[in-house]
């Protein structure tokens, strides 16, 4: 099945419920009319359906090849010239700096083209993804010269970036890592290590990969405060040579086939500086925070194309008569979408992917709010939100995305389970991005463990403020009145974690997950009232697709009154504490 964007969708949200239109009015973004977005999203829509979409299979039955006589990488088939006509096109600079031949537009409309991509092809956006991550951490922490050096041809797509980060005996815990720079006489440093699950690490649909590699500096502490960060190119740009970094393997995977995932090995390659000695965490943390963002889009992208696949199935396939008598008289039985429990499964993918998108895109415009608004209070608070929302949508994106993309598989029965469907391959694909960049645990712990407590609580104030102000502003606002309860609820719950996690810090960390969640369903509770108010003002204009805009209020009812209860027991979960959750002594695990 072809790909559709979700244009209608996307339109209303940036327009009827963000007012990205009123971007334009700032300086940093004067060039994004609305005609201009909605071209993007138009000409990006053709793009993924005629050039990506059609690598995706074979990707996956392909996946990539590895010759270790010279530690080459091959892509599948297709990727190379589809990766071209990306870069070609500009793709890859859509929000990157003006100065480096980027288009300089807001975020936000990179976060739609990353859930296009994603819904397309999500291992071929694995290549260009990190590269945007790599250009942002060198644009804020690198030096005048890595910036002239690498950003251009990051920019164009030239080259593509990476995020060295894991190795054997760390993942999470990267105070752990092993890899060693040594300071040279010319100011660079020597590179030792081994680096594995390198996404993009070594491949061939760019003639140089920008490594930006974790290392610690001789003598430096024996933790995340000893971590510096370093830019290790695979070509030397000034000489040309190799720099030896060398791909020593594939990983094997459940999913993601036609993404390269490599053990790396520096052999004393060359690599600078970005940014200052042991301060490595905070310039990678300007990567991973964009690149938990992105994941999060990856998560709702399989959940779209999912919802697709599994609603046209729905339509087509012919089993059983209605509950409520023949809807399809002619034939030998009704399509499945008549049954309530099909309706159930169709119902919450799309109205979570909806909520979902909403809350991407919200968080996508706060980033841009945080950095284009003239004063500095307004910014401030807008990166607040994004800093609290970073981890909502890594983790809650992610798991719901894997999710729904589970429960399209189930609309299809057996068809679902075979490879003559995309279901599964979207399911095995999903399944990483609940990992990576942080595992969901760990966002949960960033959630409640450090921006719970940033500025002495700014950041989950500043949310509170913006829910308060649209509940005592909009009184009359579609489920105002529910929505009311969920904030208590989410209110009580940050007072139980904030006093107890004082206390106990396990008590925090077996709460964390949800607290996470109910975090995630209170700001799309919030944003699905948003979208119903909307919709009925734009019913009463007598404008717009009317069966759009009352599917809105339908769906807000329905995620009302069919998902949103979950915050009930998530609070009961939250209240009752850590005690059964770490009360096992080690001889209760086997018994
Ligand atoms: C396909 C793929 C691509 C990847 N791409 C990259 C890449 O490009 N660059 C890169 O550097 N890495 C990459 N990774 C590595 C990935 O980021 C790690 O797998 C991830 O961060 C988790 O680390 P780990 O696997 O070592 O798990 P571990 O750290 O061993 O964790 C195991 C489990 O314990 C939990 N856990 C650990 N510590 C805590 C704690 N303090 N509190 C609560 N729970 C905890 C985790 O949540 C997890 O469930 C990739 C991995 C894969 C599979």
């Amino acid at each position: 099945m072809q790909y559709q964007v979700p244009i209608s969708d996307l339109r209303f949200l940036l327009f009827d419920l963000l007012g990205v239109d009123e971007l334009q009015q700032l300086d940093k973004y004067a060039e994004a009319t609305p005609d201009l977005i909605v071209t993007i999203l138009e000409e990006m829509g053709k793009f993924a359906a005629e050039v990506i979409q059609p690598t995706n299979k074979i990707g996956d039955q392909q996946g990539c090849s590895y010759d270790p006589t010279t530690h080459a990488v091959t892509t599948p088939d297709g990727f190379r010239e589809a990766y071209r006509q990306f870069a070609e096109a500009g793709w890859t600079a859509l929000d990157a700096p003006v100065e480096f031949g980027g288009q300089g537009l807001p975020h936000v409309l990179k976060f739609i083209v990353d859930e296009i991509v994603c819904s397309s092809n999500l291992s071929l956006g694995m290549y260009p993804g990190l590269t945007h991550g790599a250009i942002s951490a060198i644009y804020t922490h690198g030096s005048p010269e890595l910036q002239q050096t690498y950003l251009q041809k990051l920019v164009s797509g030239e080259w593509t970036g990476t995020m060295c980060l894991t190795e054997p005996q760390c993942g999470t815990d990267l105070g752990l890592i092993r890899t060693r720079a040594t300071p040279n006489d010319d100011g660079s440093y020597s590179i030792e290590g081994t680096k594995i699950w390198i996404t993009g690490g070594e491949h061939d649909l760019v003639d140089n990969i920008v490594h930006l590699v974790l290392a610690k500096l001789p003598g430096a502490p024996n933790s995340t405060k000893g971590i510096s960060l370093f830019a290790v190119p695979k070509v030397l740009p000034d000489s040309g040579e190799r720099n030896p970094a060398f791909c020593g393997g594939l990983e094997h995977k459940m999913g993601i086939k036609g993404s390269s995932t490599c053990v790396m090995n520096f052999e004393g390659a060359q690599g600078w500086m970005i940014g200052e000695p042991n301060q490595g965490m905070r310039a990678m943390f300007t990567m991973m925070n964009e690149a938990r963002l992105m994941v999060g889009m990856q998560g709702l992208g399989l959940a779209e194309m999912a919802f697709q696949e599994s609603l046209g199935f729905a339509r087509d396939r012919l089993q059983s008569r209605s509950l409520a008598g023949p809807q399809n008289p002619d034939g030998p039985a009704d399509p499945i979408i008549v049954h309530p429990d099909v309706r159930r499964m169709l119902m919450r993918q799309k109205v979570l992917n909806e909520g979902m998108r909403a809350l991407a895109l919200f968080t996508g415009h706060q980033l841009d709010l945080s950095v284009a608004l003239p004063d500095a209070d307004g910014r401030q608070q807008a990166d607040d939100l994004v800093q609290l929302l970073t981890p909502v949508v890594k983790a809650f994106l992610t798991d719901e995305g894997f999710n729904n993309a589970n429960m399209g598989l189930q609309v299809l029965g057996g068809a679902g389970f075979t490879t003559d469907w995309p279901l599964e391959q979207l399911v095995r694909d999903g399944r990483i991005a609940r990992i990576y960049e942080g595992t969901n645990g760990i966002q949960a712990m960033d959630l409640v463990g450090r921006k719970l407590g940033l500025g002495g609580g700014r950041l989950i104030a500043g949310l509170f403020g913006v829910l308060d102000e649209y509940l005592q502003d909009n009184p009359e606002a579609p489920h105002a009145s529910e929505l009311t309860d969920t904030v208590a609820l989410l209110r009580e719950a940050t007072s139980w974690v904030a006093s107890h996690g004082l206390e106990d810090p396990e008590q925090a960390g077996s709460a964390a997950s949800a607290y996470l969640r109910l975090m995630a369903l209170t700001v799309i509770a919030y944003l699905w009232s948003r979208m119903a108010y909307a919709a009925q003002a734009r019913i009463a204009s007598g404008e717009g697709d009317s069966a759009f805009l009352q599917a809105k209020l339908v769906s807000a009812r329905y995620y009302y009154e069919k998902l949103l209860p979950e915050t009930l027991w998530l609070a009961r979960d939250i209240n009752s504490g850590k005690e059964s959750v770490m009360a096992f002594a080690d001889e209760h695990w086997a018994a």
